[in-house]
Formats: C-alpha cells, sequence, structure tokens
C-alpha cells in the first residue's frame, strides 16, 4: 500500500487496531501460572473468532500459531504449544488480525507475580521505550528519531535493543515500508509524514542483544537465556501527537 492512508484506509485500519488490541487485552488477563501457551492460542482463536476477524499470523510464512507466545529468554515468535506459565515468568504475547482487508498487530508483556528487580527493570524499560517511541512518532520527524528513543531507553535503564527484528509500516499487508529500527542516531531515514501507519515494537533484553532462531524454526530466544521482553503499538502519523490504532 501507498505509505501515506486514506481517510478511509485509516479507518479500516483503527477497526483492525481495536480488534488487535482487544484480544491481546484478554489475554493479558489470562495469562497466569499453570496455563500453557498452546491454551492462549486457543483462546486467542475464539477471542479472534468473536471479532468476525481472522488471524494475520496463521499461515504467514508457513507460522504455525494463531499468536506468538513468547516467555522469559523468548523474543518474538514463540508458537503456542505444551509451555506451561510458572510464577516468575515474563510472558510476551503477540496478536495479529486481519479485519475488512486491513491488519492489526501488537504486543505486550505481561509479568507472572516476577521479584526478581531486574526482570521488573527490564519489562518497565521497554515499555516506557514503546511510550518514547510513539510521542516522537510525529510528522515532520524522521524514522530514526523513533529508533533512537527507543535506543536511549533502553540504554539509560541497563538493557540492550534486539537489532535483528525491527518494526515496519502496516496497511492491507501486515509489513510494509518503512521499516522502524530500534536503535540508530536520530535525524535519519524517511520523513515522517501525516498518515503513515507504523508498528512500533522495541525488543529488550536484559542481557547481550545478540538473538538465535530455535530448531522449530520460528522462536527467537537470547544467545544467552537471559529474559526479554515486547510492546508493540500501531500508530497513524499526525501532525501532532500520534494517535494510537491498538487501543481497545
Ligand atoms: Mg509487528
Amino acid at each position: 500500500m501507498a505509505l501515506i492512508k486514506t481517510a478511509k484506509d485509516l479507518q479500516g485500519l483503527r477497526a483492525s487496531g481495536g480488534i488487535a488490541a482487544r484480544v491481546r487485552n484478554k489475554l493479558a488477563e489470562a495469562v497466569a501460572p499453570g496455563v500453557t501457551t498452546g491454551e492462549l492460542g486457543e483462546y486467542a482463536r475464539d477471542l479472534i473468532e468473536a471479532e468476525g476477524a481472522e488471524s494475520a499470523f496463521l499461515g504467514y510464512r508457513g507460522f504455525p500459531g494463531v499468536i506468538c507466545v513468547s516467555v522469559n529468554e523468548e523474543v518474538v515468535h514463540g508458537i503456542p504449544g505444551r509451555r506451561r506459565i510458572r510464577l516468575g515468568d515474563v510472558v510476551s504475547i503477540d496478536v495479529g488480525v486481519r479485519y475488512e482487508g486491513y491488519v492489526g498487530d501488537t504486543a505486550t508483556t505481561v509479568m507472572v507475580g516476577v521479584t526478581d528487580h531486574d526482570v521488573v527493570r527490564l519489562v518497565r524499560a521497554a515499555q516506557s521505550s514503546l511510550e518514547a517511541a510513539v510521542k516522537m512518532a510525529r510528522a515532520r520527524g524522521r524514522v530514526s528519531d523513533i529508533s533512537h528513543a527507543i535506543e536511549q531507553t533502553a540504554l539509560a535503564q541497563g538493557c540492550s535493543v534486539v537489532r535483528k527484528f525491527v518494526g515496519h509500516g502496516i496497511g492491507r499487508d501486515m509489513h510494509e515500508e518503512p521499516q522502524v529500527p530500534n536503535f540508530g542516531a536520530k535525524g535519519r531515514g524517511p520523513k515522517l509524514k501525516a498518515g503513515m501507519t507504523l508498528c512500533l515494537e522495541p525488543m529488550l533484553n536484559l542481557g547481550n542483544c545478540d538473538v538465535e532462531v530455535l530448531a522449530d524454526g520460528w522462536t527467537v530466544v537470547t544467545r544467552d537465556r537471559t529474559c526479554s521482553a515486547h510492546f508493540e503499538h500501531m500508530v497513524a502519523v499526525r501532525n501532532g501527537e500520534a494517535e494510537v490504532l491498538s487501543v481497545a
């Protein structure tokens, strides 16, 4: 799709973003000790169906899950399955839906009775880095202003930023131009213009930024197996503050 969305496209993306956000919130409430990631996947299937939408992840390049659930050292793209959530876990839930031709994509990270101060710091830093990113998503800025804000927030909290995966434009396709890296100097990359719709999605690690993919071909984990956290909002760039599309 074109970088600048029409008013009609924005309406469609508001609807798909709203659905993704409602599903995300309900799943986040369902995260608890003893629940398996597969059960979260089944619940997600029901929630998405009840919204009259479909999963944008299922079958995407062969992805076998309805959502992504990534626990602790898992960064993103975890496949719902037999892993059972335990007290002290950090659970990232990434929801992608398609509704009336438009995609919605959002993620959150839930702490399940976490008492480890470092892990709490990580999750809070990831959330604040997303908030900083949203603030920078305004017309006349540049894409890397967002990248820079994320990285600075992460570094200030002693966390590293995953470089291998990036935010992206969104529309009728899940991944559109431009790419939005989570690191780098400000003032670079494409100019931000009103009507652009972006997914901002910082992924922060407690340890090193290096990641690897498990033998299932999907699950991305930190190479040093330290904890990771991931938050994602869909926004529409405007002249003033960005409009967050992934709101319930
Ligand atoms: Mg995304």
